[in-house]
């Protein structure tokens, strides 16, 4: 018999999400929950991610927890392992260490609706039986790759940018990226130096701005250690900085030319070479793909040994690949920077509510989930970093954590009210639904004319970021409105 446990909360995922939900619930004193997590540690996306150059594109001291601020972040914009040994710092100092179960990836997820419960499938079979489930999964880590023809029969080390083959040798060796997303401008960079050749392969170019990162004396990092409060004040100044920003994204049109401006004059600061330059100019609107920040990944470009390909790949061969124009580049390895199935996940995630019905069908029905959190059919679910609650401007931690104090409260109404069981109403989620249509058409997302993985593959409507600021977002998930949710006791009726 395989074990069977019952819990209060089970929480999927470790990552930034989930820990913070852990931590959420032990501040509040609940004993019975668990997180589930695929990986052997905890740190989600930062563990995930071990590529060369991989660092946070958003100031650290705002990518971090408001109730756990670090004084200790060694450079503005922290590298990867600084932000993972964070998370590991987090999970010990708030005691939820001992609720994950590691290697235990989900399997599936029923809502039972005469128990009032959740039956979930892990691992290799264990069953938990959970009256909250909460997803932590966010959206970025299952690797897409392209489809290229011949791309199984290539010899060398060929891998995805999240999956880093550290075992493959790159120095003095011919090498391939693909992709010219967050990860890909990263990479390059770190990488041009050692092998013998790099050719960068471009579909489409990025809007850049330039990155003021800077390593933070140890004066200063005293200082915040000192005055928590000059370390707050920090934050703020950087919050509001990066929130202005939303109004260029969101249809002004001056600060969305400020933005073009600002990233055109880095381009024409960095790249003297017309033709080059040209390659590299964004024919679509500036943040309808998310901009970037790189201040090496131009001059990069430049190095003898690197050259940026713009032709379309055509084939992969056993030691190369071949473009549109015929040519064939020789190769020893191949990195794919090209990104996450990140609408996709939510869909073919294995999660039945109510009735049997799948999320991925119920998202077919209804592309909404009230402020990415719950959706209708599927009681006592929440999601954190779902559906329309990313962000282009600022920093997704402040997402995650109004999310968070939302689900709290939400826990709190069916205690206080004594219920078990919570399922948005329809209509709730209709209204939402208008609420997001009437926000996309003006935005930069929908009508700056590219295709980007914020888009929905089948309508190209924009599924993945909140188009508002962060003060909106927390203001209105600051209270639940009860009339939004059916609460009742036990199964229902109907
Ligand atoms: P991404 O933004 O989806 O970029 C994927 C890249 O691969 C795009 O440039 C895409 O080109 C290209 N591509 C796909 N198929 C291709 C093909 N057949 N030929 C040539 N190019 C191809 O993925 P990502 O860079 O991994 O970033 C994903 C998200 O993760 C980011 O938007 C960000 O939210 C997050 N991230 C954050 C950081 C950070 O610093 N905090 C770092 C990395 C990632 P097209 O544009 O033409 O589709």
């Amino acid at each position: 018999m395989l074990p069977q446990t019952h819990v209060d909360v089970l929480i999927v995922g470790a990552g930034f999400a989930g820990l913070g939900m852990a931590i959420e619930l032990r501040k509040a004193g609940w004993e019975s929950f668990l997180v589930i997590e695929k990986g052997d540690d905890v740190g989600g996306t930062w563990r995930e991610n071990r590529y060369p150059g991989c660092a946070c594109d958003i100031p650290s001291h705002l990518y971090s927890f408001s109730f756990d601020l670090n004084a200790g972040w060694t450079r503005m914009y922290a590298p990867q392992p600084e932000i993972w040994d964070y998370l590991r710092r987090c999970a010990k100092r708030y005691g939820v260490l001992g609720n994950i179960l590691f290697s235990t990836p989900l399997r599936d997820a029923v809502w039972e609706e005469a128990q009032g419960a959740w039956q979930v499938t892990v691992g290799e079979g264990m069953r938990i039986t959970a009256r909250v489930l909460i997803s932590g999964m966010g959206a970025l880590h299952v690797p897409q790759y392209p489809d290229l023809p011949g791309m199984e029969r290539f010899a060398g080390p060929s891998f995805h940018s999240a999956a880093w083959d550290a075992q493959a040798v790159l120095d003095g060796k011919d090498v391939a990226v693909i992709g010219t997303g967050a990860s890909a401008v990263q990479i390059t960079p770190q990488i041009a130096s050692r092998t013998q050749r790099l050719y960068h392969f471009q579909r489409t170019p990025a809007w850049i701005i330039p990155k003021a990162d800077f390593a933070i004396p140890k004066r200063w990092r005293r200082r915040f250690e000192r005055v928590p409060l000059l370390m707050r004040a920090f934050r703020t100044l950087l919050f509001w900085n990066l929130e202005m920003r939303v109004g260029g994204f969101l249809g002004n049109r001056r600060l969305n030319r400020l933005g073009t401006k600002l990233a055109l004059r880095h381009l024409e600061t960095q790249v003297r070479d017309p033709e080059l330059r040209g390659h590299l100019t964004p024919s679509y609107q500036f943040g309808c793909k998310r901009v970037l920040i790189s201040s090496d990944f131009y001059p990069a470009l430049q190095r003898p040994n690197v050259e940026l390909v713009t032709q379309p790949i055509t084939e992969v061969r056993e030691r190369s690949i071949v473009t549109a124009d015929g040519r064939e580049r020789p190769l020893d390895a191949i990195i794919y920077a090209t990104g996450f199935q990140a609408t996709r996940l939510l869909d073919s995630a294995a999660i039945y509510g109510r009735g049997g019905i799948s999320f991925g069908e119920g998202w077919q029905k209804r592309k909404a989930a009230l402020w990415g959190i719950t959706k209708y059919g599927f009681p006592n679910l929440f999601l954190l970093l779902g559906p329309n609650t990313g962000l282009g401007h600022n920093s997704v931690v402040l997402m995650i954590e109004a999310q968070i104090r939302y689900v709290m409260s939400c826990l709190a109404l069916m205690r206080r009210q004594q219920q078990q069981v919570m399922e948005l109403r329809e209509e709730a989620e209709e209204r939402f639904e208008e609420f997001l249509r009437k926000r996309m058409p003006g935005s930069v997302w929908q009508a700056g004319g590219c295709r980007s993985w914020y888009q929905d593959p089948e309508t190209g409507e924009n599924v993945a970021l909140w188009p508002g600021s962060v003060r909106e977002y927390q203001r209105r998930t600051r209270r639940v409105s009860a009339r939004d949710y059916e609460l009742r006791d036990g199964p229902r009726v109907n």
